[in-house]
């Protein structure tokens, strides 16, 4: 199908985008990467009347230090999260993550921000954003807020983002003990069960974990129960399996669609849980 007709700005800066936003007085939209706005426009279930691209907006994009944490603009494409040197040695589970969603193309339009914006629930980088207890930067006509990871996500394509805000990027403390892993629709690569394990090792023990899971229900969640199960415990494959066979046992509400049904999700939890917090232990 073809959209509804629309107009169509480019924004110069962040305050710009605001200002192009608030002047289409509700019937407006960002466009980043558009690998998820744009298939919804063609299906008519958005219908923007104008479209803000704010995909070059300067200083949005790239991945920098600040500190001891690492900050992501809300414009930087999937590519460049996936092939970063900082974070492949820094936080190896996040690159992971971006390097495993769709397919090339997907990757060097789609952006970090336009993925938690749109929070579609088989997203990939929810699960990290929470296994990293990531702050998602939000900037809006009152001025600007953080929100945790922890908090944003809020159900199905549902986040606590404003419509008159523009999200500017995200900041957390690496975690190289951590790791991704999904199993994956064959045809989207879109996760059916995504677990990213973030682990935090002294002396051989487990001081603390946190394991986010996403494609599983509305939206992306973290296995409480799991990682309570691991803090304190010796760094060991027995551990894990230990603490990774209930996953996801009290989750109420999975999703259950044509790519897989709430038994079989149910049964995956656990294995990509396993799997995840084994390559995380990998890297401690
Ligand atoms: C074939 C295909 C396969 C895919 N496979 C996967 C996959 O395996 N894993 C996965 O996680 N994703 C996958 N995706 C989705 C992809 O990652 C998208 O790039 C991403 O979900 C949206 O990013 P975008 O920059 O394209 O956002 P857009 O499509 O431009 O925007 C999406 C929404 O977010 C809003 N928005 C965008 N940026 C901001 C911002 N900075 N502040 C506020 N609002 C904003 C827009 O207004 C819009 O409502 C796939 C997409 C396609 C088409």
């Amino acid at each position: 199908m073809i959209s509804t007709g629309f107009e169509y700005s480019r924004a110069t800066s962040l305050d710009d985008a605001l200002a192009k936003l608030r002047a289409t007085n509700g019937e407006g939209k960002f466009i980043a990467g558009g690998h998820s706005l744009v298939p919804l426009m063609k299906l008519r279930l958005s219908e923007p009347k104008t479209l803000i691209d704010i995909a070059r907006i300067p200083g949005l994009s790239g991945i920098n230090k600040h500190g001891d944490n690492i900050q992501i603009g809300a414009g930087t494409v999937h590519h460049e999260v996936a092939t970063s040197a900082l974070l492949r040695q820094a936080c190896p589970m996040l690159a992971e993550a971006a390097a495993s969603i769709g397919d090339p193309q997907v990757r060097n339009r789609g952006t970090l921000g336009g993925s938690l914006a749109h929070a579609d629930p088989s997203a990939d980088y929810p699960a990290s954003m929470l296994a990293l207890d990531a702050d998602i930067h939000l900037k809006g006509p009152k001025g600007s807020r953080v929100v945790k990871a922890s908090e944003f996500f809020r159900g199905m394509f549902t986040v606590d983002l404003a419509a008159d805000e523009i999200l500017v990027g995200i900041e957390f403390s690496p975690v190289k003990s951590g790791a991704y892993a999904k199993l994956y629709q064959r045809a989207s690569h879109f996760a059916i069960v995504g677990v990213a394990a973030a682990l935090e090792v002294k002396g051989g023990k487990i001081q603390s974990a946190r394991i986010g899971l996403t494609g599983a229900s509305s939206h992306a969640t973290r296995l409480t129960d799991v990682e309570k199960a691991l803090a304190g415990k010796p760094l060991s494959k027995d551990s894990i399996e230990a603490a990774a066979r209930t996953a996801g046992a009290n989750l109420q509400d999975l999703n259950s669609d044509i790519h897989a049904s709430e038994e079989y999700r149910r049964a995956m939890i656990p294995v990509f849980t396993g799997r995840a917090l084994v390559a995380a232990m990998a890297r401690a």
